[in-house]
């Protein structure tokens, strides 16, 4: 019963295991929640060191998307799938190939995409057996890199904070610490730039520093210099849990708003001292949803500006809410998922009314 309990506690429709023996596969499919539509995340490939840490992960990981798509007012529902094995030498054709083969008994109710240890590559083998699979490549007709327009998203929702925090969007002018130059922050940068801001950089490679200096100028920092800086905004784009009980105490600037997932270390605890100290944060999975919104749009044929413009709603959807964190004195993550429920709930509302020949009854 136990795992019954796990799904009921979190709200999982349904978890498929699949095994097989010729190509080693051992994968999990977890449907979080199919209110809004499809259950659509990416396949991650890790090697886990037990069944129950992947597992774990694929729930945990599968509710967020159900978050993350219902607040970007997105269609679909949250799913994601974990292979167990090792990236780096168990990757084969037939091993996406036979994974695709699951994906495509779904039927549908889950679609895949790439995530932490597959890539594009490895979905274009996924698509040879099942056509519910995005984010594949340009040359295929697919959407190819997400991150101009998870950027662009970032960029926008920085706006929005701005507005609410000091009561115009502008960024001219304002001092800008981005952690991380790899192809979010690049994007990210060229918008910044634009604009007039005063961008402080950090990145472990140098190299990767010296390319966002080919298009824009910066200051360049140590990496271990970055949260303390006497900036306005602080922007992660590198790694997760970069806010945490150390480093919240040393930042000076007075809204967060980056691309880089699980930026709070604890989330409650860690959200709630964001609060306290006056730090506007802007939810991660709020403000990077434009690449969730870029394979979203390939499923209806891609276009990189409609893409785009429904990245701008960023801005809408973060001020709304903020004002709701505002009017209720709550952490913005915790006014973000309230909204993400509220939508959840209306919507499945519609979904109980009867309309002759129409597809939703079937839901
Ligand atoms: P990327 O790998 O291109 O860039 C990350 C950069 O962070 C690298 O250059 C890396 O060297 C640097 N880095 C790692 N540790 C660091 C540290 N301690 N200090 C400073 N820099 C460090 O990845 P990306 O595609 O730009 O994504 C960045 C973040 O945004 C990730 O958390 C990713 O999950 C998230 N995200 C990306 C997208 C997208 O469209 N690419 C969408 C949603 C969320």
């Amino acid at each position: 019963m136990e795992n019954f309990n796990v799904m009921e506690k979190f709200g999982h429709e349904q978890v498929v295991f699949c095994s097989n023996v010729e190509s080693g596969l051992k994968a999990i499919i977890a449907i979080h929640n199919t209110t809004l539509g499809p259950a659509l995340g990416g396949t991650r490939m890790l090697n886990y060191k037990s069944v129950d840490q992947a597992l774990n992960d694929v729930l945990r990981l599968s509710r967020g998307m159900t978050y993350k798509a219902a607040v970007a007012g997105l269609n679909l529902g949250g799913g994601k799938a974990v292979i167990l094995g090792d990236s780096a030498t168990q990757k084969n054709e037939m091993l996406f190939r036979t994974f695709g083969k699951f994906v495509e008994g779904l039927w549908g109710r889950y679609i895949t995409a790439e995530d932490v240890g597959t890539n594009v590559r490895d979905m274009e083998y996924v698509r040879m057996e099942t056509k519910f699979v995005t984010g594949i490549s340009k040359a295929l007709g697919g959407s190819g890199d997400p991150s101009p327009v998870t950027s662009y998203g970032v960029y926008v929702g920085m706006k929005a904070c701005a507005n609410a925090q000091w009561g115009n969007d502008s960024l001219r002018g304002k001092k800008i610490a981005v952690q991380g130059a790899g192809h979010v922050a690049r994007n990210l940068c060229e918008h910044l730039y634009s604009e007039g801001a005063e961008i402080f950089i950090t990145d472990i490679i140098d190299s990767k520093v010296q390319r966002v200096l080919e298009t824009i100028k910066a200051h360049v920092v140590k990496p271990e210099e970055i949260y303390e800086l006497d900036v306005d905004i602080f922007s992660p784009n590198a790694l997760g849990a970069v806010l945490n009980d150390k480093t919240i105490p040393m930042i000076k600037a007075q809204i967060i708003a980056g691309g880089a997932n699980n930026q709070l270390e604890e989330e409650d605890r860690n959200g709630q001292m964001l609060l306290d100290k006056n730090i506007l944060y802007a939810p991660d999975y709020v403000i990077n949803a434009g690449g969730l919104i870029n394979v979203a749009n390939e499923l209806e044929g891609y276009r990189q500006d409609r893409a785009m413009k429904h990245a701008e709603g960023i801005y809408d959807i973060l001020s709304r809410i903020i004002k709701v964190s505002k009017e209720q004195n709550i952490p913005t993550h915790v006014s973000s998922n309230k909204i993400a429920e509220e939508r959840l709930a209306k919507i499945g509302g519609i979904r109980k009314i009867y309309t002759p020949c129409s597809n939703s009854n079937v839901r």
